[in-house]
């Protein structure tokens, strides 16, 4: 379903090269749950964006669905993203100029699914943002923004959901309610779950958990689910 081997992630700075990730692999088989935590700074992100094709690795290999991304082009990522991916992210880039609801329906018309709105209507429902599809991104708090970037994430009803800090901006009800929703899809709709999180408990669900710290993989266990989880 995924796998990453020896990835490796370089920036030019300062005329010299900062490598923010180095050699990390690991396989995950469909349905799986993992979580992804380790001290900020330490190449979360760029680790999940370079999975998710948002990105391309400096060295090293992903195959995502059997595809693999390294010698594709930004087009031909994009559509692989299309297809099989969908991505929560920190600071949840809506379109400012869309509505929570048409937002919810971008993946949908890019996938040229026709009556997408019902599926989109249900969705807000779900995430608790009935009645306000007809918000812009500027109308809504930050943790509803969160809600409606969930909801856009599973419209496609992904092989592979990866989201970054997904309860990072959201109260505790709001947080247990979205947990349930991604564990939700993971059950029903068999989806692979990659969270980069520091939420103890939304870690401590999941099957496998990967630390990184300073770009390595320092720790790669299978979690028992619900046992407590120290990060
Ligand atoms: P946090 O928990 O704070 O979100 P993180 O573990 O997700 O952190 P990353 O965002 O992956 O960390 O960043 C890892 C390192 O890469 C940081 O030192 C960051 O400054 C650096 N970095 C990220 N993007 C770039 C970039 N485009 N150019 C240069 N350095 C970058």
């Amino acid at each position: 379903m995924l796998k990453v081997e020896n990835l490796t992630k370089s920036y030019a700075s300062g005329g010299r090269d900062l490598t923010v990730l180095e050699a990390v692999s690991f396989e995950l088989q469909p349905q799986d749950t993992f979580a992804i935590v380790g001290p900020s700074g330490s190449g979360k992100t760029t680790l999940l964006g370079l999975c998710a094709g948002l990105d391309r690795a400096s060295a090293g290999s992903v195959w995502l669905n059997g595809i693999q991304l390294d010698n594709l082009s930004e087009d031909q990522r994009a559509a692989v993203r299309n297809e099989h991916v969908g991505f929560v992210f920190q600071n949840f880039q809506l379109l400012p100029s869309l509505t929570a609801l048409e937002n919810v329906l971008v993946p949908l018309e890019l996938r040229g699914v026709r009556g997408g709105t019902k599926t989109a209507l249900e969705l807000l429902e779900r995430v608790g943002l009935g009645g306000r599809g007809h918000h812009y991104p500027t109308q809504l708090s930050g943790g509803e923004q969160q809600r409606v970037s969930l909801a856009r994430a599973f419209a496609n009803r992904p092989k592979i959901l990866f989201a970054d800090e997904p309860t990072g901006n959201l109260d505790a009800d709001t947080s247990a309610t979205v947990v349930e929703l991604l564990f939700e899809l993971n059950r029903e709709a068999g989806t692979t779950l990659v969270l980069v999180t520091h939420d103890l408990e939304l870690a401590a669900r999941t099957q496998r958990i990967v630390r990184i710290k300073g770009g390595t993989v320092v720790s790669d266990t299978v979690n028992q689910v619900g046992a407590r989880v120290e990060i």
